[in-house]
């Protein structure tokens, strides 16, 4: 015991001693003083609405789209160094005249909303993470053939949605196409891309898949440990390829006039990641293409956690009335939200397809979200005016219709997105441990 006393309060002060001698030291003096905050939180300038929609007319948008998707990684539970991860992609199709019914409806929890009330579809994809390998292939081919064969038709179908967005398949046969280039996986020399999903390399002959194009695969990851990022990168594609699977329907189908009546709800930003540029650029011709003919879909990403949706819980001024929407420009966003630094000249974004703002929906209602805005290229304008976005007001006027008083900030069309999608309750996740149990035993593959 006596050890125990002496190790206790003796140790305790040394480490205070040692601590206050390390503040004495001018640098990290100088970064604590910098982190104190003395007064309460300074309202940055222009913190305030820019727009004030009357969200009392009633809205033309008669079906609501929501894409969202869960992800989970399952070790094989008898052998943790294979790992199996599950991606479950989804679009569900509600009509807005039920969610506004469930919206009134005080005793109804959002969840148990069944598929009575629209059509939900799901499209799961499994990828190999560790361990799991095709034959002598390496854990990188594995996953190349793996993603390649997911897309294809009769598996997820998204190989058209791809091809559609990359080679742009709205514009008549024979109209010129944008150039796509890529890196071969081997001699790493540059080619132009095919319009196939199955190409190969005209220096080396090396066989690609279209899905190669995706990028998902770096060359820093390692042949044998590719790494998650690979798993939620190819998620971030897949809710994408969901996204614009039934506008691409339409679009064939010469109907796209339809879109003027559907609301498409994404769960998260309007952005891919690293590579996925490459879907992006696409995805910002199309939406250019379809307002240019009169038929603008009617799009929006619900961000629920970030940068935006801190700033918003903070500065609630910034839309003090249902229907008020913030648009910060481009400097606003990067020095006062983001706290970086900006620098106009050297912006490059080609990753978003959406601008952040701010939107009131209700008394309790702030949600940050993400629309595309008349101009698309590095994201959206750089100072946006609510001209910049003719399709705003009528989004607002839904959304101000779905939120759920059940939960914080909540929309009824994601409440029951989030449900269809999760794999992490406990039915699902049990259930997949023991599917990946069978897909794992008997060693090999
Ligand atoms: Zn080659």
């Amino acid at each position: 015991m006596p050890y125990q006393k002496r190790g206790g309060a003796g140790f305790e002060a040394a480490s205070k001693i040692a601590h206050m001698e390390m503040i004495q030291h001018p640098v990290l003096q100088s970064v604590v003083q910098s982190l104190r905050v003395d007064d309460a939180p300074r309202t940055p300038a222009g913190t305030e609405p820019t727009l004030r929609v009357d969200i009392a007319q009633a809205p033309v948008i008669e079906d609501i789209v929501t894409v969202d998707a869960g992800l989970q990684v399952v070790p094989n539970p008898v052998r943790r160094e294979k790992a199996m991860s599950f991606i479950n992609p989804g679009a569900s199709l509600l009509r807005l005249a039920d969610l506004e019914r469930l919206a009134a409806d005080p005793i109804m929890d959002p969840r148990d909303m069944s598929d009575i009330l629209g059509r939900h579809t799901l499209r799961p994809a499994y990828l190999p993470l560790r361990g799991v390998r095709m034959g002598s292939r390496s854990m990188k081919d594995t996953l190349r053939e793996v993603i390649n064969a997911t897309l294809c038709r009769g598996i997820t179908d998204l190989y058209d949605v791809l091809e559609f967005l990359l080679f742009e398949g709205w514009l008549p046969q024979g109209a010129p196409r944008a150039k796509r280039s890529m890196k071969c996986l081997d001699c790493r020399q540059e080619f132009d891309l095919p319009p196939k999903q199955i190409f190969g390399c005209p220096h080396c002959a090396h066989a690609h898949y279209l899905s190669d194009y995706l990028g998902l695969l770096s060359d820093s990851d390692s042949e044998e440990s590719p790494g998650e990022e690979v798993a939620h990168g190819f998620m971030g594609v897949l809710e994408v390829l969901c996204l614009f699977r039934l506008p691409m329907l339409l679009t064939k189908a010469n109907r796209d006039a339809r879109l003027a009546n559907i609301l498409f709800i994404k769960d998260g930003s309007l952005m891919l990641r690293a590579a996925g540029f490459r879907v992006v650029d696409g995805i910002r011709r199309y939406l250019d293409w379809l307002r240019a003919k009169g038929s603008p879909m009617h799009l929006v990403g619900v961000e629920k956690t970030g940068q935006m949706t801190e700033f918003l819980e903070d500065f609630s001024q910034a839309v003090p009335q249902p229907g008020d929407v913030f648009m910060p420009p481009r400097r606003f966003i990067k020095e006062e939200i983001q706290g970086r630094s900006y620098d106009p000249e050297g912006y490059r974004d080609r990753v978003s397809y959406g601008t952040r703002i701010g939107v009131r929906l209700s008394e309790t209602h702030v949600v940050a979200l993400q629309t595309p805005a008349t101009t698309l290229a590095n994201g959206g304008p750089e100072v946006p005016v609510p001209t910049d976005f003719p399709e705003l007001e009528e989004i607002v006027r839904t959304l101000s219709r779905l939120t759920s008083a059940r939960y914080p900030n909540a929309l009824l069309p994601l409440v029951h997105a989030n449900r269809q999608v999760s794999l992490a309750n406990g039915r699902s996740s049990r259930i997949l441990e023991e599917y990946v149990m069978s897909l794992m035993r008997g060693g090999g593959a």
